[in-house]
């Protein structure tokens, strides 16, 4: 396929808002493309490049594709950001610049879809001190040798944001549609293998491809979730629940095949160098090859530290020894997905648990099992004193299902008023300042679209301003006046003291005292709060 068809396609699926029309026309193009596109196809049209497994990369800030930009078109790198902020949008800007540069199309090439995806596997390779040079000339070839609308759909497939509103959820649909398919059968394939690029290969050689799909060591698949919950109504629902304490540390998943082992983020990133000591404290914990659930706490004088001190420990690059001193790390492990060439997902979380209690010696978390209100209740007490979040509640008969929040496990614990929400733009500060970001725009989400619900300003310490800085100045977007938008990457934990009504933000809804908790960088924004839990919470409120 031509990366010419795509970008086509791409502008068709932009014009339509209706979900089963989308789904249509993405499931009439998908069988006719050829086994190495439609891993592709399928990923390019979510806004993403490599399968969700992967720790690859493409590294290509907003600035690096700008500087591209301005060297195709012959101009300045700010007359590219000035016609951003005239366009609101990246894309948009890079087809209109392309549109008025001189047509050079002589010596141009046709992209072509597979080929465009090497190009950015070239891009993710490079390292070193030399590789922001190579990238940048990877990016301007791309881009001279696009048409104005490949521009734009190449601009926002390399900053992973292609503004068309196909989440994932239509884009499963649409692979079970184009293949007569169970959409269930694709959506557990897609929770083992962590790729519905690869997924959508398999549906094409048929359904007892995908039946048999395996998670395999190397290759994380997404965390189960949790959704808030209460005793009593857990019990009530299933009788006998699972309960183990709530670690307020950060999630890991740790794999491990052949005497190799590696460790992963909530967030699937390699975090194997920056924690050597858990890595050896599972090591020592298990012979099998195995991939595990748990989470990390640092541990001080027998008590849990707070969670920042954990995430500064999988954030290090350096100085990995010294930390290790400064904060000790105990994993916590409480679920076993693989086990010795067999996949366990989809046994019930009871047989699960023998699994695990036999294959793991040591770290694996305490759990209790009843069906008694008040003997859990003593649990969910002991886990506060203990200083641990609350408890988390399972269901014994649940599989394994990743990336899945769902009623199979309940968090209970003192209810907070905090919410996690994108930041999704800023203001620069004032006075000593006014080199940080002072004041923060958050969004919430629906149907994978990012909604401004809040600004918060307060709460920050210098320390937190200088961090929030250093992990955002190179994700601006765009720029008018003091005020900034962002690639929606970061996460903020904020407070409030009440919810309210409010046309000022296209949520409808607005923070009353709005005010920084933490940066909640183990989390991305597909994590994020809700519009409709939010809803939830502003009826739980008004009853209150
Ligand atoms: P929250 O981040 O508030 O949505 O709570 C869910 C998180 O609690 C999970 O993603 C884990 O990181 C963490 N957690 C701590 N202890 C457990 C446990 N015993 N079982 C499952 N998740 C846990």
């Amino acid at each position: 396929m031509l990366f010419r068809e795509f970008s086509a396609i791409c502008e068709q699926l932009e014009g339509i808002s209706g979900r089963l029309e989308m789904i249509d026309l993405i499931s009439r193009r998908l069988p006719s493309l050829s086994d190495e596109e439609l891993p592709v196809f399928v990923r390019f049209i979510m806004g993403r490049i490599f399968p969700d497994w992967s720790p690859q990369k493409l590294g290509i800030g907003p600035n690096l594709l700008y500087e591209g930009v301005a060297y195709v078109v012959g101009t300045k790198k700010d007359s590219v950001v000035e016609t951003i902020n005239r366009t609101g949008e990246a894309g948009k800007a890079v087809e209109l610049l392309l549109a008025g540069k001189e047509q050079t199309s002589f010596f141009s090439e046709d992209l072509d879809l597979v080929t465009v995806y090497h190009e950015f596997e070239k891009i993710a390779g490079t390292g070193g001190k030399k590789s922001q040079r190579e990238k940048l000339l990877v990016v301007r070839k791309l881009l001279a040798n696009a048409s104005p609308l490949e521009g734009r759909y190449l601009a926002r497939i390399m900053l992973e944001d292609l503004r068309i509103g196909v989440g994932e959820g239509n884009i499963r649909e649409a692979v079970a549609r184009a293949f007569g398919i169970d959409s269930s059968i694709v959506e557990h394939a897609v929770q083992a293998l962590n790729d519905l690029g690869h997924v959508a290969q398999l549906a094409k050689s048929g359904e007892s491809a995908l039946r048999e799909v395996h998670v395999s060591p190397f290759r994380p698949v997404k965390m189960m979730l949790a959704q808030q919950g209460s005793i009593v109504s857990a019990i009530e629902e299933n009788g006998a629940i699972a309960a183990e304490y709530k670690y307020d540390g950060s999630r890991f998943q740790f794999h491990r095949q052949g005497g190799l082992s590696r460790l992963y983020s909530r967030k699937l990133e390699d975090v194997t160098n920056a924690l050597p000591d858990v890595l050896r404290i599972l090591n020592e914990s298990t012979s099998h090859d195995i991939i595990l659930d748990g989470e990390v706490i640092a541990i001080k004088d027998g008590k849990p530290l707070p969670f920042q001190a954990v995430l500064r420990r999988f954030r290090r690059k350096h100085g990995i020894s010294e930390m290790q001193e400064e904060v000790m790390l105990t994993p916590n492990v409480f679920d076993i997905l693989y086990l010795d060439g067999e996949t366990l997902i989809d046994l019930p979380l009871s047989e699960r648990r023998k699994h695990l209690e036999t294959a793991v010696i040591s770290h694996v978390a305490p759990q209790l099992v009843s069906n008694d209100p008040a003997v859990v209740g003593d649990f969910y007490h002991t886990a506060l004193d203990t200083g641990h979040e609350g408890i988390m509640i399972k269901a014994l008969a649940s599989p394994y299902t990743p990336g899945m929040r769902g009623k199979n496990w309940l968090k209970v614990k003192p209810e907070v008023d905090t919410l996690d929400l994108a930041v999704v733009g800023a203001e620069w500060g004032e006075g000593k300042r006014a080199h940080y970001f002072g004041t923060f725009l958050l969004a919430c989400q629906e149907e994978g679209q990012l909604i401004p619900l809040s600004k918060v300003a307060t709460g920050f310490s210098d320390e937190q301003l200088a961090e929030a800085y250093d992990l955002l100045h190179d994700k601006i977007i765009s720029q008018s006046g003091k005020e900034v938008r962002f690639e929606p990457e970061l996460v903020f934990e904020v407070g409030y003291s009440e919810l309210q009504l409010s046309p000022n933000y296209p949520a409808g809804f607005a923070l009353r005292f709005p005010r920084f908790v933490r940066i909640r960088d183990d989390k991305d924004t597909t994590e994020i709060e809700t519009l409709s839990s939010i809803r939830e919470r502003y009826q739980r409120q008004s009853k209150s």
